[in-house]
């Protein structure tokens, strides 16, 4: 069975779908690699990295391949490319990328969608959403770092003492975890809030200060461990309660996320109004419309003296392990798929299921399935 592994084409991604260091582990169960030349040049994997583990170079990577692994959606070109029953794993924003799934249904595609992982203990190897989360919060407390016109830790020095820049950071999920982490690593003082109760504890053994606000959150997290989304009135007293901290913060990281549904406002024009100048928010949830109201997704924005970062695909910024975290996530995920050296399908197994969006020249995943039928009418 041959693996493919193409260059990304989609404009500035500098990831790749597997790394040189991951083949053998696939030759071991019997697959062949076919990447094409370039693909890992932009995340610091050379042509010769990939040819020394045995895998082929080609010029193309998809038109043969049974299996093809990607980190971007296929384009239409892409998609026209793929050999009809070919199987492919990547992340395909599928609640966003409707005709994309069903260019990949009418071309008989099983397409996996990476973003659809269950949220189950064993697929935490396979959880590529939580991998580019790390990433992501790390890189954002980097960029405020380097755009806030303070240090971050304290100083005493002959010249007078520093004091510690103040973060804020809403939702302490994967990236919000990891942007406390790294800003308490930069020596800032840092306070957190997230509408999931069980956050609290994770929060303050990071060394970070939970923010309590006076809001009834029990039903705030689904059984699939992701939050629930709350009504407008919750987010406005939200909005309320957060005000104070928001003022007293140099940076705010906000990372709150309702999968399948624009990213709450969680921040208002009043609110960055009330931070001193010079202030930084990274908007980690840009890529779903943003948690404040004055992000503009893929731009950064000056609003009453803050800087406002609304920058898409952070982890592609940390091409490198970025792609190692994923080529480990994918390759876990297609071993999970593979029997005897050949791809098997359990579709009463959840983890095989779960992902499991395009399939018999059908969209089968049953959260897309409505969004059609909606997209329709
Ligand atoms: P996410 O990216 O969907 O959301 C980010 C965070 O925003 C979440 O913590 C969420 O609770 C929070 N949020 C949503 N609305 C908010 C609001 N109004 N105010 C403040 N915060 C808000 O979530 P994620 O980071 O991918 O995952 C969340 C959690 O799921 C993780 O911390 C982890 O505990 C758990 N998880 C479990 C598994 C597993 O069991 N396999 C895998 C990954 C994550």
């Amino acid at each position: 069975m041959r693996i493919g592994v193409p260059q990304e084409t989609t404009p500035g991604e500098r990831r790749v779908a597997l790394v040189p260091d991951l083949i053998a582990k696939l030759a071991k169960s019997g697959l062949e690699v076919v990447v094409q030349s370039g693909a890992g040049e932009a995340a610091g994997y050379p042509d010769s990295a990939y040819a020394e583990k045995g895998a082929r170079l080609e010029p193309d990577a998809i038109a043969s391949a049974d299996v093809v692994l990607k980190v971007q959606p296929p384009g239409t070109a892409e998609i026209e490319k793929l050999k009809s029953g070919a199987i492919l794993i990547s992340f395909l924003q599928p609640y966003d990328n409707l005709a994309g799934i069903q260019a990949l249904a009418a071309r008989n595609i099983t397409a996996f969608s990476m973003e659809l992982m269950p949220r189950i203990t064993r697929a935490q190897p396979m959880d590529a959403l939580s991998a580019m989360s790390t990433v992501a919060g790390y890189k954002a407390v980097l960029l405020a770092a380097s755009r806030l016109p303070r240090f971050f830790p304290l100083l005493m020095t002959a010249a007078g003492t520093i004091t510690p820049s103040r973060v804020f950071v809403i939702g302490a999920g994967v990236a919000g975890l990891q942007a406390i982490a790294t800003a308490k690593r930069l020596g800032a003082v840092v306070e957190a809030y997230d509408t999931r109760p069980a956050v609290k504890e994770q929060v303050e053994s990071l060394g970070a200060k939970f923010a309590e606000l006076a809001l009834e959150t029990k039903d705030a997290e689904a059984k699939t461990g992701y939050a629930k989304a709350q009504s407008e009135d919750f987010y406005k007293r939200q909005q309320e309660m957060m005000l104070t901290s928001m003022a007293a913060a140099d940076v705010v990281i906000t990372t709150a996320l309702i999968p399948g549904q624009r990213a709450p406002i969680l921040i208002t024009e009043e609110m960055v109004r009330a931070m001193r100048p010079g202030s930084v928010i990274v908007d980690l949830a840009a890529e779903q419309g943003g948690n404040c109201s004055l992000t503009e997704p893929g731009a950064e924005v000056h609003r009453h003296g803050v800087l406002i970062l609304g920058l898409l695909n952070l982890p592609g910024s940390v091409p490198f392990h970025a792609s190692q975290m994923y080529a480990k996530n994918v390759t876990n995920y297609l071993l999970h798929l593979v029997k005897d050296g050949a791809i098997q399908l359990d579709l009463t197994d959840e983890l095989t299921k779960g992902p499991l969006v395009t399939h018999q020249g059908a969209v089968v995943h049953p959260a897309i399935q409505p969004r059609l039928a909606e997209a329709a009418r």
